[in-house]
This record gives C-alpha cells, structure tokens and sequence, in this order.
C-alpha cells in the first residue's frame, strides 16, 4: 500500500518522499488514518516501528488545514520521557512539516538546561510543543505556556514516562488541558499504571498493535566470529574497513573496555566515539549527534547507556564481547534493523565467552551460527566450538522421577 492512500496531504507526501520512505510501516498504516479521522489512539509500538512519523504526518495535516490564530496558543502537545527523545521528535516535526505553507511552528522543550532560553522561543507562541513533563509543569507555573487550546495530546513512550516517575507531572498537565481533545497513547508495554492511565484519558480509542521491534527470532541475522581476546580489535576494524561500514553500534560490558577500544579505533583511523555513565550528558549528547550525523562511523556503548539514549534502528550492532546479562543480548541486537528491514548482529566471541554465548542461545531458543575469519580464527588451544543446540528448560532439581520414556530409560 503506497501513502498516497492514506489522505494526507501533497506537501507531506513530499516530505516522505524525501525523507525516502516508499511504503508506510504497519503502524503507520493503521494510525495515520486514525489520527486524520479524529479520533483517539491507542498503540502499543515500541521505538524503531515508524511510530514518530505515525501521530506526526497526521497532526501535520490536520493542523494545517485549519486557520491559524496569529497568536499561536498550542494545539498539538507532545510528552515524552527523555530529551534525546523529545529532540528526536522535534527534529521529525520540522523535517515532514518543511513543504507546509504557511509553515507551522514547533519548540521542543526539556529539563536540564536552562530554562529562560525556552521561555524567551516560547513568547511569539507555538503551534506544536515537545516536552518532557517537569520541564513543561515548570514553564506552565511561570506562565510562559498555556496549554487551554491544546486539540491534541500525545504521550510518547508513556511506561518510559511512568517509569522515570513524571505520573503525577502528567496527571497535573491533564488537568489544565481542555476537556475536549483528541489523545494519543503509545506505549511498548501495558502496566497496570498505564492501564489506570489510560481509563479515563482516551474515548473509545482505536486500538493497534504492531509486532514489537525486532525480537531476536525475526529480522536480525544473527552472527558469531570465534576469534581471541587478543585479537578482537583486530577483527572489528577488519570488518568495519572491508565491509565498508558506515555507522556501526558496538556494545562493550565495561565504561574502561569501552574507552580503550574508542581510542584504538581512533588509532586505526577509524573515527569512534564512547557513551557510558562516566560521560557527562554534554559528551553523550555530541558523541550521539556526531554518530546521527556520519561524522562519527563507531559508537562504543555500555548497556546501561544504551538503554538511557534513542538511537535510531541501525544495520550493524556488533557485541564485542557478551553481555554478562543474557536479556542485554536481546536489547543490543534489537537496535538493529529499519522498520521492516534486516540487521545484522555480530557477536566477537573469545574461549571465556562460550558459557556465556550457550546462556544466550538458551534464551533466544535458538543456536547462532559461528563462523571464523582468515587470519583472525580462534587457535586451537581450546576444542573448535560446536554450535550448541538449543536445549529446554533446565530439568528440576528434585527426587521426581525422570520424565524420560520407558525406552529411554
Ligand atoms: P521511530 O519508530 O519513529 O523511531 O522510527 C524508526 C526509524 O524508521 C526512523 O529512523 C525513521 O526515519 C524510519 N522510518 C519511519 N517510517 C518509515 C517508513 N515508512 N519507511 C522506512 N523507514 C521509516
């Protein structure tokens, strides 16, 4: 189904056309219309599903094509729980909206900074308004915003907002918005807060629910380079360089280890940048702009910074070296793969790392083919690793008697 389908108007399909999209992601699909036809939404989509361009090329058309109040109160509010988040949305909005005429006006604002800049952009008014919700409770008391025209309101990654505890923040924003509004929720998961959230807040929604980013069974072509320790660096600026990789996300498992290989990388020309928990926000912020914008080709991450930032679905996730944490496995190569298109994760697998790589296969269900690379194998101090079949849970340590047949037995 090509967007022409979904009603939306020639300036947006022009901006989708040059942002390169051809055919609209299964959530895209289902809200757009939705969201043109007024209503409320409901949508369980996680990052990486479309979900962005689903609530903003809707919201694009809709407020255009309504006469605009010169005094450009708000009518479009959008929540969300992180700045990179709301930067990220920001940046969506300007890029679809940029063929509108007249152009419809947009800040994003977040906690963190200072908070007279955001007063002094939000003076001649906004039509559409990103914020995280502490930030906009902030410019609200200090009346620097109002928010009695808002049409619509959207809660971007509301169990991420509900996490990082900002429940009571919206409640309070909730209250001060018009009555009458139309509501967009997307949330990945559905606890029973975001249950409770949702009663009372959206009117008969319409209901969608996409798979949910790439699990490790679909989409990702999982890889496993046996190789040693001592080598490994060796090996990933084999593969950046000869494969040519453009924009590569590599995990380490400790803040140093992610620092060494970053300066080593460097060394080897090969433009890196690390994002862990010893980075100041400013450092995470540049390094990620940096990647964003091709300027850094390798970005070093630790789990645990990875979580915390939105990094756009990527073609290559490589783990050079295991998590100690299966379930990370899985987080790290779901930042592989484009709405609907294959990724590839690498794992850069060493002796030490076996158990750890049989705990993952265990817990992907399934066993990841191992290959060797010319000049980079593993040697043979250790036997030559046979891909481990996937076994099932483990049997039950007691004094039942063995669930084996009797032929078995
Ligand atoms: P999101 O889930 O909104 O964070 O989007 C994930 C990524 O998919 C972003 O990099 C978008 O630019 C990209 N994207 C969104 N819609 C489409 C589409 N219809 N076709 C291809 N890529 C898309």
């Amino acid at each position: 189904m090509p967007f022409t389908t979904l009603g939306l108007s020639d300036p947006l399909l022009r901006a989708i056309a040059d942002a390169g999209y051809t055919t609209p992601s299964p959530i895209q699909a289902q809200a757009i219309p939705a969201v043109l036809n007024g209503h409320d939404v409901l949508a369980a989509a996680q990052t990486g599903t479309g979900k962005t361009a689903g609530f903003t090329l809707p919201i694009l058309h809709r407020l255009s094509q309504k006469s605009y109040d010169k005094n450009r109160p708000v009518r479009v509010l959008i929540l969300t729980p992180t700045r990179e988040l709301a930067a990220q949305i920001g940046e969506s909005v300007s890029k679809y909206g940029a063929h509108l005429h007249p152009r419809l006006k947009s800040e994003v604002v977040f906690g963190g900074v200072k908070i007279n800049p955001q007063m002094m952009r939000l003076r001649g008014g906004v039509d559409i308004l990103v914020a995280t919700p502490g930030r906009l409770l902030d410019l609200v008391s200090q009346n620097a915003v109002k928010l009695d025209q808002v049409e619509t309101l959207i809660l971007d990654e509301a169990d991420r907002m509900l996490d990082m505890g900002f429940i009571r923040d919206i409640r309070k924003i909730i209250a001060v918005l018009p009555k009458k509004r139309q509501n967009l929720l997307f949330s990945a998961t559905f606890s029973e807060d975001i249950r409770k959230l949702t009663t009372g807040l959206l009117v008969n929604p319409i209901k969608i629910e996409v798979a949910p980013r790439n699990t490790a069974a679909e989409l990702v072509e999982q890889l496993v380079y046996l190789t040693n320790k001592t080598d490994k660096t060796a090996l990933l600026c084999h593969l950046i360089k000869t494969n040519d990789w453009q924009q590569v996300l590599v995990f380490t498992t400790t803040k140093h280890g992610a620092n060494r290989l970053t300066e080593k990388l460097n060394t080897a020309n090969i433009k890196a940048a690390a994002i862990h928990g010893n980075k100041s926000q400013g450092a995470r912020t540049s390094a990620l702009a940096g990647f964003k914008a091709g300027e850094i080709r390798v970005l070093v991450a630790t789990d645990v910074a990875a979580r915390g930032i939105d990094i756009a679905l990527l073609p290559h996730v490589i783990n050079f070296e295991l998590p100690k944490v299966s379930e990370d496995y899985v987080h790290r190569i779901g930042r592989t793969g484009r709405a609907g298109e294959e990724g590839q994760a690498i794992s850069l697998v060493s002796h030490d790392e076996v158990n750890a790589l049989r705990q993952v296969e265990k817990l992907i269900g399934k066993s990841i083919p191992r290959e060797q690379i010319a000049g980079f194998e593993a040697s043979a101090i250790a036997p030559p690793m046979p891909p481990e079949p996937p076994r099932g849970p483990r049997p039950q340590r007691n004094n039942q008697p063995s669930r084996r047949s009797p032929q078995q037995r």
